[in-house]
């Protein structure tokens, strides 16, 4: 390991919260609304795991969507997305949905399966108030498109979004990277000072930073932004599986009514109203 390397330690320990959304789709909501601010430009991380169809046949029938950029990353089971802007989409196993819904997208998430596993994470990333109302626009992205190495320490490290990841978005400049690491083994990802940085644990457990505080399966690790830090340090003592996430903060004003993520009350009722008149 790199001596000079100083790892952001763990500043608070998130289990995810039991919840409903769609047509009933049954999720662990990780990312929570009061994390909002803390984890800005982040706004919620969900993770769907069932093998049970009743958890997540009825999908997320037609949904309107305004102010920011909706990332779904599919580990388990299928889903196809289409939307009112004539886009059509089926996203697969390791594959990723990158969604900017900006102006106004109405969509549709649906499972194309009707047994088996179903396991991935939808995160959503905000918008600064200069692009909340620009077009909407989407990219599919198939799991052989996403750059995946493996690391001295036999890591396999797949990069979605970030330095040398499959995408990259200005202003929030989102890191995000699928870590699996093997028993015993340990890696170091940099991560800019000023950014807003957790990992979510999805199999397994690790240790981080100097203070090898254990984060467990399903539990999220707000990361410290100890201004000093070059990243972050995990270790797993068994194998372990995690979502590494950090984020240029906008620190602009959040104002978020369900599927509209805005600046301002008057800017969310703008949105309710344009929806309801079929503008979107
Ligand atoms: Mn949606």
């Amino acid at each position: 390991m790199d001596k000079t390397f100083i790892s952001r330690e763990v500043e608070r320990l998130v289990n995810g919260v039991a919840v409903s959304d769609g047509a009933g789709v049954r999720l662990l909501r990780v990312l929570t609304q009061d994390l909002q601010r803390r984890l800005d430009p982040f706004l919620m991380l969900d993770e769907f795991r069932s093998d049970n169809q009743d958890d997540y046949i009825a999908g997320f029938p037609d949904h309107p969507h305004r102010g920011f950029e909706t990332v779904t990353y599919m580990l388990d089971g299928r889903m196809r997305h289409r939307d009112s802007t004539g886009q059509e989409g089926l996203l697969g196993p390791g594959g990723v949905q990158w969604m900017t819904a900006g102006r106004g997208v109405v969509h549709s998430e649906l499972p194309e399966q009707e047994d088996g596993l179903m396991h991935g994470f939808q995160l959503w990333v905000n918008l600064p108030a200069k692009r909340k109302m620009i077009d909407a626009w989407y990219r599919d992205i198939p799991a052989s498109d996403i750059p995946q190495s493996v690391t001295e320490q036999g890591s396999t490290l797949r990069r979605i979004a970030g330095e040398g990841g499959a995408i990259r978005r200005e202003d929030t400049d989102p890191l995000y990277l699928d870590l699996h690491l093997k028993a015993g083994g340990t890696e170091e990802v940099t991560i800019p000072a000023g950014y807003n940085a957790f990992i979510y644990v999805y199999a397994g457990e690790v240790s981080v930073g100097e203070r090898a505080q254990t984060v467990t399966q399903r539990q999220m690790a707000v990361l410290a932004n100890l201004p000093s830090a070059n990243g972050v340090r995990i270790s797993a003592s068994g194998e372990a599986r995690l979502l590494v996430i950090a984020g240029q903060p906008l620190n602009e004003p959040i104002a978020q009514w369900g599927p509209f993520v805005m600046n301002s009350r008057e800017e969310l009722e703008q949105a309710f109203d344009d929806y309801r008149s079929g503008r979107f």
